[in-house]
């Protein structure tokens, strides 16, 4: 249930170990540090909401940008150690650490900036942009300011070389032991080529087209109820001949810049891009599709949770690859993850 789902979601961040990851992960926390700082006229002096401040990082920056008062919520235990920053970094006059969920705790006002940090893979996983509207709607007042303020979704086909040499690898097995085991290549296939959601760095020679933008969500805007199902098509044209045996999926997050609009911050983990801690999530066809230069790989994808646990992401792909391929698969992210 909900509530044994959320204990084991929150202990997840209760270790060192996630903090340390997502610390270190510079594209992600300088993306963030410069986006606070390049808002500061609108924090300067003004009240901040940070939902699931971590070690409270994000709450530091705030402060550094001028912030006059920072709530910090965090509802894992590392809220203890947070705490222990904020005295170290002489900051406790400004912030403050709130134990608890963002959904109960109570702020004595209403705030001017909600910042957050609530991505997980595949964007969505772990569902925490959920807690982050509640927050919105609830704390900040109308007109504030969310950061990050815009979030979008792409795809794009790929060949993953790793799997071909996995496929390949039964008919080298003769080769060095005397005995075929070719005949297990679709068994592998099988294996490999499965449901789950990889989450693994994809190399950019291994795309086979430009990106598609399936999805873009307005943060401050967006629904409850629209975020139950995100949803969009796309159409990709391939640049050469391959084997297509996968679809990659990738998100970047943007802050609004008020100086110039034109130039928001972004923080995009497009395989394109330096890499971040949540790599890319790599959905496995059932089956390499062979495809040509200009061969339109195009369909839709829908994102929603999974029936077994809310904080659990699917990902279904409806897709035509050329003239004869159609591919419908849902995908998730495994237990383990
Ligand atoms: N802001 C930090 C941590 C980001 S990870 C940083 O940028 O480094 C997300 C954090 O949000 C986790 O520590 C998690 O425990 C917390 N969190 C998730 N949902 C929450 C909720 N509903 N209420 C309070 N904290 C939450």
């Amino acid at each position: 249930d909900r509530v044994y789902q959320d204990r084991v979601y929150f202990d997840s961040y209760s270790d060192v170990s996630i903090h340390e990851e997502m610390l270190a992960d510079r594209v992600r926390t300088g993306a963030y540090r410069s986006a606070i700082l390049r808002n500061s006229a609108s924090i300067r002096g003004r009240t901040v909401l940070d939902v699931g401040a971590g070690t409270g990082v994000l709450s530091a920056f705030c402060v550094q940008a001028g912030a006059r008062r920072v709530y910090a919520v965090e509802a894992s235990s590392i809220a203890e150690q947070a705490l222990k920053i904020v005295k170290q970094n002489n900051m406790e006059t400004q912030i403050q650490v709130i134990r608890g969920a963002v959904e109960a705790v109570e702020l004595p006002e209403r705030v001017d900036v909600i910042v957050s940090e609530w991505m997980g893979y595949a964007l969505l996983h772990e569902s925490m942009l959920q807690s982050v509207l509640y927050a919105r709607d609830k704390w900040l007042r109308p007109g504030g300011l969310l950061l990050p303020s815009r979030a979008e979704l792409f795809i794009a086909p790929v060949s993953d070389p790793v799997v071909e040499e996995r496929l390949r690898f039964w008919f080298t097995v003769k080769e060095q032991y005397g005995v075929d085991m070719s005949c297990m290549r679709d068994f592998a296939k099988s294996c490999i080529m499965n449901s789950d959601i990889s989450v693994s760095p994809v190399t950019v020679e291994d795309v086979l087209s430009h990106p598609a933008r399936f999805a873009e969500l307005d943060l401050d805007t967006l629904t409850p109820e629209e975020l139950r199902e995100v949803k969009g098509h796309f159409k990709c044209s391939s640049f050469g001949c391959a084997s297509v045996n996968a679809l990659c999926v990738w998100f970047s997050v943007s802050f609004p810049c008020p100086d110039e609009p034109q130039l928001p911050v972004v923080l995009s983990t497009s395989p394109f891009h330096p890499e971040t801690h949540w790599k890319q999530a790599v959905l496995y066809l059932d089956c390499p599709v062979d495809v040509e230069q200009d061969t339109v790989i195009s369909g839709e994808v829908q994102m929603f949770a999974s029936e077994r646990s809310d904080r659990h992401i699917c990902i279904r792909v409806n897709c035509a690859i050329g003239d004869e391929n159609r591919q419908n698969k849902t995908f998730s992210i495994p237990d383990w993850s």
